[in-house]
Protein backbone atom coordinates (compact mmCIF):
# COMPACT_ATOMS: atom_id res chain seq x y z
CA UNK A 1 0.00 0.00 0.00
CA UNK A 2 1.41 3.15 -1.30
CA UNK A 3 1.76 6.32 1.64
CA UNK A 4 1.96 10.13 0.43
CA UNK A 5 4.80 11.38 1.20
CA UNK A 6 4.08 13.57 4.11
CA UNK A 7 2.68 10.84 5.92
CA UNK A 8 5.72 8.48 5.09
CA UNK A 9 8.19 10.90 6.25
CA UNK A 10 6.44 11.49 9.30
CA UNK A 11 6.40 7.41 9.97
CA UNK A 12 10.21 7.05 9.46
CA UNK A 13 11.12 9.50 11.61
CA UNK A 14 8.34 9.59 14.55
CA UNK A 15 6.49 6.44 14.65
CA UNK A 16 9.20 4.09 15.17
CA UNK A 17 9.78 2.74 18.83
CA UNK A 18 13.73 1.87 19.26
CA UNK A 19 14.12 -1.35 20.09
CA UNK A 20 17.29 -3.39 21.42
CA UNK A 21 17.29 -0.76 24.42
CA UNK A 22 17.32 2.06 21.96
CA UNK A 23 20.84 4.62 21.99
CA UNK A 24 22.48 2.36 24.62
CA UNK A 25 21.62 -0.84 23.08
CA UNK A 26 23.04 0.35 19.81
CA UNK A 27 26.63 1.73 21.53
CA UNK A 28 26.62 -1.64 23.84
CA UNK A 29 25.70 -4.45 21.71
CA UNK A 30 28.20 -4.08 18.95
CA UNK A 31 30.93 -4.09 21.45
CA UNK A 32 29.58 -6.49 23.73
CA UNK A 33 28.51 -9.01 21.43
CA UNK A 34 32.03 -9.68 19.50
CA UNK A 35 33.73 -9.70 22.42
CA UNK A 36 31.44 -12.59 23.67
CA UNK A 37 31.74 -14.13 20.75
CA UNK A 38 35.59 -14.55 21.22
CA UNK A 39 34.76 -15.66 24.90
CA UNK A 40 32.66 -18.38 24.04
CA UNK A 41 34.86 -19.69 21.47
CA UNK A 42 38.30 -19.56 24.06
CA UNK A 43 36.06 -20.85 26.82
CA UNK A 44 34.82 -23.93 24.37
CA UNK A 45 39.11 -24.78 23.84
CA UNK A 46 40.02 -24.36 27.55
CA UNK A 47 40.25 -27.60 29.93
CA UNK A 48 37.82 -26.42 32.39
CA UNK A 49 35.33 -24.03 29.87
CA UNK A 50 34.39 -22.55 32.88
CA UNK A 51 31.76 -19.58 32.57
CA UNK A 52 31.78 -17.77 35.80
CA UNK A 53 35.15 -17.68 35.95
CA UNK A 54 36.50 -13.85 36.48
CA UNK A 55 38.17 -11.80 34.71
CA UNK A 56 36.85 -13.89 32.01
CA UNK A 57 39.60 -14.47 29.72
CA UNK A 58 39.80 -13.36 26.44
CA UNK A 59 41.74 -14.46 23.58
CA UNK A 60 45.10 -12.29 23.13
CA UNK A 61 45.67 -10.71 20.16
CA UNK A 62 47.70 -13.23 18.76
CA UNK A 63 45.57 -16.12 18.92
CA UNK A 64 42.82 -13.47 16.59
CA UNK A 65 45.82 -13.37 13.82
CA UNK A 66 46.02 -15.66 10.94
CA UNK A 67 46.32 -14.55 7.29
CA UNK A 68 45.03 -17.86 6.63
CA UNK A 69 41.76 -16.58 8.03
CA UNK A 70 40.67 -13.31 6.74
CA UNK A 71 41.30 -15.21 2.53
CA UNK A 72 39.32 -18.84 3.62
CA UNK A 73 36.76 -16.04 4.46
CA UNK A 74 36.15 -13.75 1.76
CA UNK A 75 37.08 -16.59 -0.76
CA UNK A 76 34.20 -18.91 1.11
CA UNK A 77 31.73 -15.56 0.42
CA UNK A 78 32.76 -15.33 -2.92
CA UNK A 79 32.03 -19.04 -3.71
CA UNK A 80 28.08 -18.31 -2.34
CA UNK A 81 27.99 -14.65 -4.71
CA UNK A 82 28.85 -17.11 -6.96
CA UNK A 83 26.65 -19.86 -6.55
CA UNK A 84 23.93 -17.08 -5.81
CA UNK A 85 24.03 -16.64 -9.32
CA UNK A 86 23.76 -19.71 -10.56
CA UNK A 87 21.04 -20.18 -13.29
CA UNK A 88 19.49 -23.19 -10.91
CA UNK A 89 16.27 -23.46 -8.66
CA UNK A 90 13.15 -20.85 -9.14
CA UNK A 91 12.92 -17.62 -9.13
CA UNK A 92 10.37 -16.13 -6.85
CA UNK A 93 8.92 -12.93 -5.77
CA UNK A 94 8.66 -11.42 -2.06
CA UNK A 95 6.01 -9.50 -0.62
CA UNK A 96 4.59 -6.12 -2.48
CA UNK A 97 6.79 -3.30 -1.20
CA UNK A 98 5.62 0.59 -0.23
CA UNK A 99 6.03 1.42 -3.50
CA UNK A 100 3.68 -1.66 -4.87
CA UNK A 101 6.82 -3.10 -6.83
CA UNK A 102 7.64 -6.57 -5.79
CA UNK A 103 11.26 -8.04 -5.77
CA UNK A 104 12.95 -11.28 -7.20
CA UNK A 105 14.62 -13.59 -5.99
CA UNK A 106 16.52 -16.55 -6.65
CA UNK A 107 15.50 -20.10 -4.57
CA UNK A 108 18.74 -21.61 -4.77
CA UNK A 109 20.33 -21.59 -1.54
CA UNK A 110 19.77 -25.48 -1.20
CA UNK A 111 22.13 -25.71 -4.26
CA UNK A 112 24.51 -23.61 -2.56
CA UNK A 113 24.61 -25.98 0.17
CA UNK A 114 24.80 -29.22 -1.93
CA UNK A 115 28.13 -27.59 -4.18
CA UNK A 116 29.41 -26.77 -0.66
CA UNK A 117 29.25 -30.51 0.41
CA UNK A 118 30.52 -31.89 -2.48
CA UNK A 119 33.56 -29.59 -2.20
CA UNK A 120 33.83 -30.75 1.27
CA UNK A 121 34.00 -34.27 0.43
CA UNK A 122 36.47 -33.87 -1.91
CA UNK A 123 38.57 -32.14 0.18
CA UNK A 124 38.43 -34.94 2.71
CA UNK A 125 39.30 -37.25 -0.44
CA UNK A 126 42.21 -35.06 -0.95
CA UNK A 127 43.09 -35.70 2.15
CA UNK A 128 43.08 -31.80 3.15
CA UNK A 129 43.21 -30.88 6.77
CA UNK A 130 40.03 -29.81 7.39
CA UNK A 131 40.78 -30.54 11.15
CA UNK A 132 42.66 -27.24 11.26
CA UNK A 133 39.87 -25.68 10.97
CA UNK A 134 39.32 -26.04 15.07
CA UNK A 135 42.82 -23.93 15.27
CA UNK A 136 41.23 -21.27 12.87
CA UNK A 137 38.59 -20.85 14.83
CA UNK A 138 39.11 -17.32 16.56
CA UNK A 139 41.48 -16.16 13.67
CA UNK A 140 37.97 -16.60 11.34
CA UNK A 141 35.52 -15.33 13.99
CA UNK A 142 37.54 -11.93 14.00
CA UNK A 143 37.48 -11.79 10.54
CA UNK A 144 34.01 -12.43 10.16
CA UNK A 145 33.35 -9.46 12.97
CA UNK A 146 35.57 -7.49 11.01
CA UNK A 147 34.01 -8.42 7.85
CA UNK A 148 30.47 -7.15 9.84
CA UNK A 149 31.50 -4.05 10.74
CA UNK A 150 32.97 -3.19 7.00
CA UNK A 151 29.97 -4.35 5.80
CA UNK A 152 27.26 -2.35 8.37
CA UNK A 153 29.40 0.69 7.99
CA UNK A 154 29.25 0.64 3.57
CA UNK A 155 25.39 -0.17 4.09
CA UNK A 156 24.98 3.25 6.22
CA UNK A 157 26.67 5.40 3.94
CA UNK A 158 24.82 3.82 0.61
CA UNK A 159 21.56 3.94 2.84
CA UNK A 160 21.68 7.69 1.82
CA UNK A 161 21.67 7.61 -1.57
CA UNK A 162 18.40 4.83 -1.26
CA UNK A 163 14.57 6.53 -2.27
CA UNK A 164 12.52 7.33 1.28
CA UNK A 165 10.48 4.28 -0.33
CA UNK A 166 12.90 2.08 -0.11
CA UNK A 167 13.84 2.74 3.61
CA UNK A 168 12.73 0.71 6.46
CA UNK A 169 9.99 1.90 8.63
CA UNK A 170 12.09 1.15 12.35
CA UNK A 171 15.69 2.04 11.37
CA UNK A 172 15.40 5.95 10.43
CA UNK A 173 15.49 7.90 13.55
CA UNK A 174 17.95 10.15 12.42
CA UNK A 175 20.19 9.11 15.63
CA UNK A 176 23.15 7.18 13.69
CA UNK A 177 24.29 5.29 16.30
CA UNK A 178 20.67 3.25 16.79
CA UNK A 179 20.10 3.82 12.52
CA UNK A 180 23.43 2.05 12.06
CA UNK A 181 23.00 -0.57 14.70
CA UNK A 182 18.92 -1.18 13.31
CA UNK A 183 19.69 -0.77 9.22
CA UNK A 184 18.01 2.12 7.14
CA UNK A 185 18.00 0.41 4.17
CA UNK A 186 15.30 -2.49 3.74
CA UNK A 187 16.31 -4.37 1.04
CA UNK A 188 19.70 -3.12 -0.17
CA UNK A 189 20.88 -4.81 -3.46
CA UNK A 190 24.07 -4.33 -5.82
CA UNK A 191 22.06 -4.86 -9.05
CA UNK A 192 19.80 -7.84 -8.70
CA UNK A 193 21.79 -9.38 -5.73
CA UNK A 194 20.15 -8.65 -2.60
CA UNK A 195 22.57 -8.40 0.29
CA UNK A 196 20.50 -9.19 3.00
CA UNK A 197 18.65 -11.95 1.59
CA UNK A 198 21.45 -13.42 0.76
CA UNK A 199 23.48 -13.32 3.93
CA UNK A 200 19.93 -14.32 5.89
CA UNK A 201 20.87 -18.03 4.70
CA UNK A 202 23.95 -18.76 3.26
CA UNK A 203 27.50 -17.74 4.25
CA UNK A 204 27.06 -18.01 7.70
CA UNK A 205 24.38 -20.75 7.86
CA UNK A 206 26.31 -23.01 5.60
CA UNK A 207 29.28 -21.50 7.14
CA UNK A 208 28.06 -23.06 10.95
CA UNK A 209 27.52 -26.54 9.21
CA UNK A 210 30.92 -26.69 7.81
CA UNK A 211 32.89 -25.21 10.98
CA UNK A 212 30.71 -28.41 13.00
CA UNK A 213 31.93 -30.68 10.39
CA UNK A 214 35.52 -29.49 10.52
CA UNK A 215 34.96 -29.57 14.06
CA UNK A 216 34.16 -33.74 13.60
CA UNK A 217 37.17 -33.78 11.67
CA UNK A 218 39.75 -32.46 14.18
CA UNK A 219 38.22 -35.35 16.64
CA UNK A 220 38.69 -38.03 14.30
CA UNK A 221 42.57 -36.59 14.00
CA UNK A 222 42.67 -36.71 17.67
CA UNK A 223 40.49 -39.88 18.40
CA UNK A 224 40.69 -42.03 15.52
CA UNK A 225 36.69 -41.61 15.37
CA UNK A 226 34.02 -39.17 15.33
CA UNK A 227 32.04 -39.61 18.88
CA UNK A 228 28.08 -40.40 18.90
CA UNK A 229 27.97 -37.16 20.84
CA UNK A 230 29.39 -35.37 17.67
CA UNK A 231 27.78 -37.00 15.68
CA UNK A 232 24.50 -36.20 16.67
CA UNK A 233 25.32 -32.57 17.29
CA UNK A 234 26.43 -32.67 13.71
CA UNK A 235 23.43 -34.60 12.36
CA UNK A 236 20.74 -32.05 14.03
CA UNK A 237 22.41 -28.97 12.97
CA UNK A 238 22.84 -30.44 9.43
CA UNK A 239 19.20 -30.94 8.91
CA UNK A 240 18.34 -27.28 11.01
CA UNK A 241 20.25 -25.78 8.32
CA UNK A 242 19.27 -28.29 5.61
CA UNK A 243 15.48 -28.00 6.35
CA UNK A 244 16.09 -23.46 6.24
CA UNK A 245 17.76 -24.23 3.29
CA UNK A 246 14.83 -26.44 1.71
CA UNK A 247 12.55 -24.04 2.59
CA UNK A 248 14.16 -20.54 1.65
CA UNK A 249 11.21 -19.43 0.44
CA UNK A 250 9.72 -18.87 3.33
CA UNK A 251 12.01 -16.31 4.50
CA UNK A 252 10.93 -14.14 2.14
CA UNK A 253 7.94 -13.52 4.61
CA UNK A 254 9.91 -13.45 7.78
CA UNK A 255 10.15 -10.20 9.64
CA UNK A 256 13.80 -9.97 9.18
CA UNK A 257 13.22 -9.52 5.18
CA UNK A 258 9.73 -7.58 5.47
CA UNK A 259 10.28 -5.44 8.05
CA UNK A 260 14.20 -4.90 9.41
CA UNK A 261 16.62 -3.11 8.09
CA UNK A 262 19.47 -4.39 7.20
CA UNK A 263 22.15 -3.04 9.62
CA UNK A 264 24.62 -4.14 12.14
CA UNK A 265 22.41 -6.31 14.10
CA UNK A 266 21.78 -8.59 11.36
CA UNK A 267 24.91 -8.62 9.34
CA UNK A 268 26.88 -9.21 12.44
CA UNK A 269 23.79 -12.03 13.63
CA UNK A 270 24.22 -13.45 10.33
CA UNK A 271 27.85 -13.71 9.56
CA UNK A 272 29.49 -13.53 12.89
CA UNK A 273 26.93 -14.57 15.79
CA UNK A 274 25.57 -17.86 13.97
CA UNK A 275 27.92 -19.68 12.50
CA UNK A 276 30.33 -18.80 15.17
CA UNK A 277 28.16 -19.45 18.26
CA UNK A 278 25.41 -21.99 17.42
CA UNK A 279 27.70 -24.21 17.07
CA UNK A 280 29.71 -24.36 20.11
CA UNK A 281 28.81 -27.85 21.38
CA UNK A 282 30.73 -29.32 18.49
CA UNK A 283 33.88 -27.24 19.59
CA UNK A 284 33.13 -27.76 22.88
CA UNK A 285 33.31 -31.92 22.26
CA UNK A 286 36.71 -31.79 20.49
CA UNK A 287 38.70 -30.89 23.72
CA UNK A 288 35.89 -32.23 25.87
CA UNK A 289 35.08 -35.63 24.88
CA UNK A 290 31.58 -37.41 26.06
CA UNK A 291 30.57 -40.91 26.11
CA UNK A 292 26.68 -41.33 25.78
CA UNK A 293 24.85 -44.23 25.97
CA UNK A 294 22.86 -45.49 22.85
CA UNK A 295 19.41 -45.15 25.69
CA UNK A 296 20.37 -41.48 25.91
CA UNK A 297 20.78 -41.34 22.49
CA UNK A 298 17.74 -42.49 21.33
CA UNK A 299 15.97 -40.09 24.10
CA UNK A 300 17.56 -37.41 22.27
CA UNK A 301 17.13 -38.28 18.97
CA UNK A 302 13.56 -38.60 20.19
CA UNK A 303 13.33 -35.00 21.50
CA UNK A 304 14.90 -33.35 18.20
CA UNK A 305 12.21 -35.62 16.48
CA UNK A 306 9.48 -33.95 17.96
CA UNK A 307 10.59 -30.49 18.35
CA UNK A 308 11.19 -30.92 14.34
CA UNK A 309 7.79 -32.05 13.47
CA UNK A 310 6.40 -29.09 15.41
CA UNK A 311 8.77 -27.09 14.13
CA UNK A 312 8.42 -28.02 10.62
CA UNK A 313 4.58 -29.10 10.48
CA UNK A 314 3.43 -25.65 12.20
CA UNK A 315 5.72 -23.32 9.98
CA UNK A 316 4.36 -25.48 7.05
CA UNK A 317 0.47 -24.68 8.12
CA UNK A 318 0.86 -21.22 8.48
CA UNK A 319 2.53 -20.57 5.35
CA UNK A 320 0.29 -22.86 3.24
CA UNK A 321 -2.89 -20.64 4.37
CA UNK A 322 -0.91 -17.80 4.24
CA UNK A 323 0.19 -18.86 0.22
CA UNK A 324 -3.51 -20.20 -0.41
CA UNK A 325 -5.76 -20.12 2.18
CA UNK A 326 -8.27 -22.30 0.21
CA UNK A 327 -5.57 -25.27 -0.03
CA UNK A 328 -7.22 -28.39 1.39
CA UNK A 329 -4.54 -28.97 3.91
CA UNK A 330 -5.87 -25.97 5.68
CA UNK A 331 -9.28 -25.62 4.81
CA UNK A 332 -11.00 -27.79 7.60
CA UNK A 333 -9.28 -25.10 10.05
CA UNK A 334 -11.25 -22.96 12.09
CA UNK A 335 -10.12 -18.81 11.48
CA UNK A 336 -11.29 -15.54 12.91
CA UNK A 337 -11.46 -12.16 10.42
CA UNK A 338 -9.57 -8.96 11.12
CA UNK A 339 -10.05 -5.98 9.56
CA UNK A 340 -7.04 -6.29 6.80
CA UNK A 341 -8.72 -9.00 5.30
CA UNK A 342 -6.43 -11.42 6.25
CA UNK A 343 -7.65 -13.95 8.60
CA UNK A 344 -5.78 -15.49 11.51
CA UNK A 345 -5.68 -19.53 12.52
CA UNK A 346 -7.79 -20.33 16.12
CA UNK A 347 -7.19 -23.80 15.15
CA UNK A 348 -4.49 -26.68 14.61
CA UNK A 349 -0.83 -25.50 15.67
CA UNK A 350 -1.82 -22.19 15.98
CA UNK A 351 -4.71 -22.91 18.34
CA UNK A 352 -2.09 -24.77 20.76
CA UNK A 353 -0.24 -22.29 21.28
CA UNK A 354 0.48 -18.93 19.72
CA UNK A 355 4.08 -19.41 18.66
CA UNK A 356 4.28 -23.23 18.28
CA UNK A 357 7.00 -23.11 15.63
CA UNK A 358 9.28 -21.05 18.50
CA UNK A 359 8.13 -23.93 20.82
CA UNK A 360 9.48 -26.75 18.45
CA UNK A 361 12.99 -24.66 17.65
CA UNK A 362 13.59 -24.92 21.57
CA UNK A 363 12.73 -28.42 21.92
CA UNK A 364 15.77 -29.10 19.03
CA UNK A 365 17.64 -26.68 20.35
CA UNK A 366 17.95 -28.50 23.84
CA UNK A 367 18.71 -32.02 21.77
CA UNK A 368 21.38 -30.45 20.78
CA UNK A 369 22.99 -28.83 23.89
CA UNK A 370 22.52 -32.47 25.77
CA UNK A 371 25.01 -34.85 24.04
CA UNK A 372 27.44 -32.65 25.70
CA UNK A 373 26.33 -33.82 29.25
CA UNK A 374 25.77 -32.04 32.15
CA UNK A 375 29.11 -31.06 33.56
CA UNK A 376 28.98 -27.65 32.22
CA UNK A 377 26.81 -24.91 31.01
CA UNK A 378 28.87 -23.14 28.34
CA UNK A 379 27.44 -25.99 25.80
CA UNK A 380 23.87 -25.09 26.92
CA UNK A 381 24.84 -21.21 26.07
CA UNK A 382 22.08 -21.99 22.98
CA UNK A 383 19.35 -23.10 24.40
CA UNK A 384 19.70 -20.42 27.19
CA UNK A 385 20.47 -17.96 24.36
CA UNK A 386 17.35 -18.59 22.38
CA UNK A 387 15.13 -18.69 24.68
CA UNK A 388 15.64 -15.28 25.47
CA UNK A 389 16.01 -14.49 21.75
CA UNK A 390 12.50 -16.29 20.99
CA UNK A 391 10.51 -14.64 24.21
CA UNK A 392 11.72 -11.15 23.38
CA UNK A 393 11.27 -12.34 19.44
CA UNK A 394 8.14 -13.74 20.54
CA UNK A 395 7.30 -9.68 22.22
CA UNK A 396 8.00 -7.66 19.44
CA UNK A 397 5.86 -9.58 16.63
CA UNK A 398 2.97 -9.81 19.42
CA UNK A 399 3.25 -6.04 19.59
CA UNK A 400 3.35 -5.56 15.39
CA UNK A 401 0.15 -8.27 15.40
CA UNK A 402 -1.64 -6.13 17.86
CA UNK A 403 -1.10 -2.94 15.76
CA UNK A 404 -1.86 -4.89 12.78
CA UNK A 405 -4.90 -6.66 13.99
CA UNK A 406 -6.12 -4.91 17.00
CA UNK A 407 -9.33 -6.61 18.28
CA UNK A 408 -9.19 -9.60 16.28
CA UNK A 409 -5.76 -9.75 17.97
CA UNK A 410 -7.35 -9.26 20.94
CA UNK A 411 -9.98 -12.15 20.61
CA UNK A 412 -7.32 -14.60 19.42
CA UNK A 413 -5.25 -13.91 21.93
CA UNK A 414 -8.16 -14.49 24.45
CA UNK A 415 -9.22 -17.60 22.95
CA UNK A 416 -5.37 -19.12 22.47
CA UNK A 417 -4.10 -17.71 25.78
CA UNK A 418 -0.36 -19.55 26.08
CA UNK A 419 2.40 -17.83 24.28
CA UNK A 420 5.02 -20.40 23.63
CA UNK A 421 5.07 -23.52 26.51
CA UNK A 422 1.27 -24.41 26.52
CA UNK A 423 -0.04 -24.06 30.46
CA UNK A 424 3.69 -22.48 31.26
CA UNK A 425 3.92 -19.27 29.37
P1 LIG B 1 6.73 -16.49 12.51
O1 LIG B 1 6.85 -17.53 11.46
O2 LIG B 1 6.39 -16.95 13.87
O3 LIG B 1 5.66 -15.47 11.99
C1 LIG B 1 4.96 -14.54 12.78
C2 LIG B 1 3.86 -14.01 11.89
O4 LIG B 1 2.92 -15.05 11.61
C3 LIG B 1 3.03 -12.91 12.50
O5 LIG B 1 3.66 -11.67 12.38
C4 LIG B 1 1.77 -13.00 11.66
O6 LIG B 1 2.08 -12.36 10.41
C5 LIG B 1 1.63 -14.49 11.41
N1 LIG B 1 0.74 -15.11 12.37
C6 LIG B 1 0.84 -15.11 13.74
N2 LIG B 1 -0.16 -15.81 14.29
C7 LIG B 1 -0.90 -16.27 13.27
C8 LIG B 1 -2.10 -17.05 13.18
N3 LIG B 1 -2.71 -17.49 14.28
N4 LIG B 1 -2.59 -17.35 11.97
C9 LIG B 1 -1.97 -16.91 10.86
N5 LIG B 1 -0.87 -16.14 10.86
C10 LIG B 1 -0.34 -15.84 12.05
O7 LIG B 1 7.99 -15.56 12.49
P2 LIG B 1 9.53 -15.70 12.72
O8 LIG B 1 10.20 -15.12 11.53
O9 LIG B 1 9.83 -15.14 14.06
O10 LIG B 1 9.87 -17.30 12.81
C11 LIG B 1 9.99 -18.16 11.68
C12 LIG B 1 10.78 -19.40 12.12
O11 LIG B 1 12.16 -19.07 12.23
C13 LIG B 1 10.36 -19.94 13.48
O12 LIG B 1 10.30 -21.34 13.42
C14 LIG B 1 11.47 -19.52 14.41
O13 LIG B 1 11.62 -20.44 15.47
C15 LIG B 1 12.66 -19.50 13.48
N6 LIG B 1 13.70 -18.56 13.92
C16 LIG B 1 14.95 -19.05 14.14
C17 LIG B 1 15.97 -18.22 14.52
C18 LIG B 1 17.33 -18.77 14.77
O14 LIG B 1 18.24 -17.99 15.06
N7 LIG B 1 17.53 -20.07 14.71
C19 LIG B 1 15.76 -16.76 14.71
C20 LIG B 1 14.40 -16.37 14.46
C21 LIG B 1 13.42 -17.22 14.07
P3 LIG B 1 0.96 -12.06 9.25
O15 LIG B 1 -0.37 -12.14 9.89
O16 LIG B 1 1.32 -10.70 8.76
O17 LIG B 1 1.16 -13.13 8.22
Amino acid sequence: MGLDAKTLKHRLTHDTQKEFGGTLGAVCIPIFLPLTVLFLISLSRSPDASVLQWPPSLPSYNQLLDPLAPVLLLGWIALHVLLYHLPCGKVSEGLVLRDGTRLKYPINGFHGLCVSAALLILLVCLGAPLGYVFELLLPLAASAIAVSFLLSIYLYVRSFWAPSHALALGGNTGNPLYDFFIGRELNPRIGSFDLKYFCELRPGLIGWVVINFGMLMKEVELRGSPSLAMMLVNSFQLLYVADALWNEEAVLTTMDIVHDGFGFMLVFGDLAWVPFTYGLQAAFLVVHPQTLSWLKAMFILSLNGIGYYIFRKSNSQKNQFRRDPTHPTVTGLETIATATGKRLLVSGWWGFVRHPNYLGDLLMALAWSLPCGFSHILPYFYVIYFTVLLVHREARDERQCKAKYGLAWDTYCHRVPYRIFPYIY
